[in-house]
């Protein structure tokens, strides 16, 4: 028998979502990997703002690339609704 154990911890981090990419008609060169970010042209997302963002966290890049490592896509979360 040959039980293939498929990826199972695929998709468990720095996986830009391929909707997001086609999304915004991103390629991978697009993409600036860096820090864990996948940093991208703020102006290819159709915004009118100099500099790049991170595609997962939504942070910008700083110039110097000093960037703090990925904290992974942003999750939406209501805390405490009023
Ligand atoms: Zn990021």
């Amino acid at each position: 028998m040959n039980s293939t154990p498929i990826a199972a911890e695929e998709g468990r981090k720095e996986v830009t979502s391929p909707q997001k990419m086609s999304r915004y008609n991103l390629a991978e060169v697009d993409l600036l990997r860096e820090n864990g970010h996948s940093f991208v042209d703020v102006a290819k997302l159709g915004l009118k703002h100099d500099g790049k963002c991170c595609l997962d966290c939504g942070i910008m890049r700083r110039v110097d690339g000093q960037n703090k490592p990925c904290k992974g896509p942003v999750k939406l979360e209501l805390r405490g609704a009023s």
